[in-house]
């Protein structure tokens, strides 16, 4: 469904279930372009908001009471304001810890009623939980306190809410790039200051393509938390706070007094703090073949050195790198999920094909394909009647 298509169904259901109109707000989900776990490293991550979006309708309803259907759960939820009334469903668990948490902050929220539906694919890697939380707090921030809320806090507003109502223990990069995001634009967050810079991203000869493998493997250990333990360990031996503060050469010192293991692992980590400064340097320059063969080499690093790939991903890139793909990685923390593919135009049609008929041929599933174009975060779609 487009975007246009969905704003009009949603403000029809809103008419049916409440009467009359509200003011329909949206944000985006998101894609990580280069720079993989470093953010945990200090170091810079390189998001952007996409086309697909949560909206919603929504209106005060003069009560203490939230009222919200989601259209595509198809279930209609009610709660108060306070910390008891926190509801079981989980989607509601979202819009009732954004209320809590601008109210922690001494924001001011009351009753609103609210219709809302989305086309950022679930559990997909495109973050379509920050979708609907950045929605939601922009929308009131707008329409309970004057916007004075600053768009910074309204991200750490959606990041506490995963922390303290839906168990989620994420950092900031994706609530950021939903509210934060701008059409032909993406942005590189510096995980440790919080400063942030847009970079242009139009390609006009290519596309994005975001390849879902659907396999998430769940690995007895937790390798994620083995690897922070490398990069701490490491960044303990050469006297920095984090990897962020060293480099190749410093590590390269050390080398004979680390395992083998903790060596590769922060071998990754400094190089793709470098690489997202070239990719940055290539996007001012309009040059995506260089983007697209960093984003290649950060693959390689993820497969071969911090070891966090898989069978199904390593066969996507090979497959990307065969048909000319110009950049291809995993998207998102690795072990399945998503690879983040930049192509031209004209390879488009052919890969998206081959791609599909290959993967199922090997693996017994096809995996899903998204097409993203790059667009806004958090919006006010339509301002409603005045009341
Ligand atoms: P993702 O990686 O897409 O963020 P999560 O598991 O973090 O996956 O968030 C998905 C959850 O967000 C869903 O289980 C649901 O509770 C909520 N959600 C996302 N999109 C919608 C939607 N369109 N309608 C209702 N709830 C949604
Ligand atoms: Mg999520």
């Amino acid at each position: 469904m487009t975007t246009d298509q969905m704003q009009k169904e949603i403000e029809k259901t809103f008419a049916e279930k409440f009467g009359g109109e509200g003011s329909v707000y949206a944000s985006a989900g998101r894609i990580n372009l280069i720079g993989e776990h470093t953010d945990y490293n200090g170091g810079f991550v390189f998001p952007g908001a996409i086309d697909k979006v949560i909206m919603a309708d929504i209106r005060p309803n003069g009560t203490d009471k939230v009222r919200v259907y989601s259209m595509d759960i198809k279930e209609y939820v009610e709660f108060g304001l306070n910390e008891e009334d926190a509801p079981k469903e989980s989607w509601a668990r979202y819009i009732f810890g954004i209320c809590r948490e601008i109210i922690k902050r001494g924001g001011t929220v009351k009753g609103f009623d609210a219709v809302f539906a989305g086309n950022v694919p679930l559990g997909a890697g495109l973050s379509s939980s920050a979708a609907l939380e950045s929605c939601f707090a922009f929308a009131l921030n707008d329409l309970f306190n004057g916007n004075k809320i600053d768009k910074f806090e309204l991200a750490k507003i959606g990041q506490s809410t995963e922390h303290n109502y839906c168990g989620v223990n994420c950092g900031i990069m994706d609530q950021f790039a939903s509210v934060f995001g701008k059409e032909g634009n993406l942005m590189r967050l510096d995980c440790r200051s919080l400063e942030y810079e847009y970079f242009p991203f139009k390609p006009e000869d290519y596309r994005l393509v975001l390849v879902d493998s659907r396999v998430k493997h769940e690995l007895a250990d937790s390798p994620y938390n083995k690897r922070r333990e490398s990069c701490e360990r490491v960044a303990k031996r050469l006297g920095v706070e984090t990897l962020r503060d060293a480099t190749m050469d410093e590590l390269n010192k050390v080398k004979g007094d680390i395992s083998a293991e903790d060596y590769m692992r922060a071998k990754y980590v400094i190089e793709e703090k470098d690489r997202v400064l070239a990719v940055c340097d290539a996007l001012n320059a309009g040059d995506y073949e260089t983007v697209g063969k960093k984003m290649y080499e950060t693959h390689e690093g993820l497969s071969k050195d911090y070891e966090v790939s898989c069978e199904e991903l390593d066969y996507l890139n090979d497959l990307a790198k065969e048909m000319g793909v110009t950049g291809s990685r995993i998207m998102g923390g690795g072990f399945g999920g998503c690879t983040i593919n930049l192509l031209p135009n004209g390879l488009h049609d052919r890969f998206v094909e081959t791609v599909t008929e290959k993967f199922k041929d090997k693996y017994g599933h096809e995996p899903k394909v998204y097409d993203v174009v790059i667009s806004d975060g958090a919006r006010l779609v339509k301002e409603g009647p005045k009341a």
